[in-house]
């Protein structure tokens, strides 16, 4: 193996780190306490993981952590009113809709409901929109921390060659307008790409979201390239017994990690950046809601 790794485990915690001692400022200089309120609508599994994550560590960087926890079968009007009365509440700065929301709701319109300033998702079309125009936005903490750990291993990344592979709305777009803010080169490849081997071949930097387990080969990878790996996703892993499962990326670790110049693993790399974005986004959204300086290094 050549290339570096890229630990994202690790540089989550130095962001949590900042966190928390920016919120320990805006506690004794402000009186501050930054919160971040979650809604999860039903009991889908992973969704509770997720959400039970989110609000230990929120409160482990001294956050007001509230979790709102509804029934599967709660109305859009009663899930629109608890996200008007959050909106309203100024002890909260940042408001989380959990998705997938259940088949009876719409999206759409609840991501809407929330007021773009305690969008701390990114997902609210307003924030969209300002992104796409290079301005002050709450960015998809996703994309965010994959952009981070570029600046924290490339530097600048002015006129480097980007692909991002997938362009869903919550990961490959807004990823894609980070990079151009940063002056990539950007490429979007997506489903119906000719000839994505050669696409990627000329990325000095490659982010893929795709939902695929380990679709992108070492050999579409140039020479010291920069690969992100943003996919989840859970095999069958027999040689680990029966019945067994292990988490793999969109990336074929292996031969990739012998051309690149530096990888992102998974598990620990794309994954714990993510919640540790959406820390920083909420400290983010107190600062600009009280008119204070933002703090440095936790925003695009
Ligand atoms: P989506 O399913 O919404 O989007 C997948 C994208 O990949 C689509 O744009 C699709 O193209 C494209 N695609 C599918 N097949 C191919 C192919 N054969 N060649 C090229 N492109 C293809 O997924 P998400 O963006 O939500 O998530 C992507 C991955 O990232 C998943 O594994 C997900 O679990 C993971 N993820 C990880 C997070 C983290 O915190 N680490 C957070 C969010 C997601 P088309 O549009 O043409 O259909």
């Amino acid at each position: 193996m050549s290339a570096s790794i890229l630990d994202g485990k690790a540089f989550a915690a130095t962001i949590r780190g900042k966190v928390a001692t920016h919120v320990a400022g805006l506690k004794a200089d402000h009186g501050l306490t930054p919160g971040l309120a979650v809604v999860l609508v039903g009991e889908d599994p992973a969704s509770q993981v997720y959400v039970r994550s989110k609000g230990k560590l929120t409160t482990e960087v001294g956050m007001k952590s509230v979790t709102h926890a509804l029934q599967a079968d709660t109305s859009q009007a009663d899930l629109l009113a608890l996200i008007d009365d959050l909106n309203g509440d100024e002890t909260i700065h940042g408001i989380l809709v959990q998705l997938p929301l259940p088949a009876h709701l719409n999206e759409d319109l609840v991501i809407t409901a929330i007021d773009p300033a305690k969008d701390v998702d990114g997902f609210h079309i307003s924030n969209v929109g300002l992104l796409a125009t290079g301005q002050k936005s709450m960015v998809p903490c996703t994309p965010l921390g994959c952009l981070m750990l570029l600046r924290d291993h490339l530097g600048a990344l002015s006129g480097l060659d980007a692909v991002v592979i997938g362009r869903s709305n919550i990961v490959g777009k807004p990823m894609a307008q980070l990079l151009l803010g940063d002056s990539c080169t950007v490429t979007i490849a997506h489903s119906r790409t000719r000839d994505l081997a050669q696409v990627v071949a000329r990325a000095d930097i490659v982010v893929a979201a795709v939902g695929r387990p380990e679709m992108v080969p070492g050999d579409w990878i140039k020479p010291g390239a920069t690969v992100i790996d943003v996919g989840i996703n859970r095999i069958d892993a027999p040689e680990k017994g029966t019945g067994k499962t292990r988490l793999v990326g969109d990336v074929d670790f292996a031969s990739v990690a012998g051309v690149a110049g530096a990888i992102t693993p998974v598990p620990g790399g794309v994954g714990p950046m993510t919640i540790a974005c959406l820390l920083a986004n909420t400290v983010t959204a107190c600062c600009r809601a009280n008119g204070l300086a933002e703090p440095k290094g936790l925003t695009a």
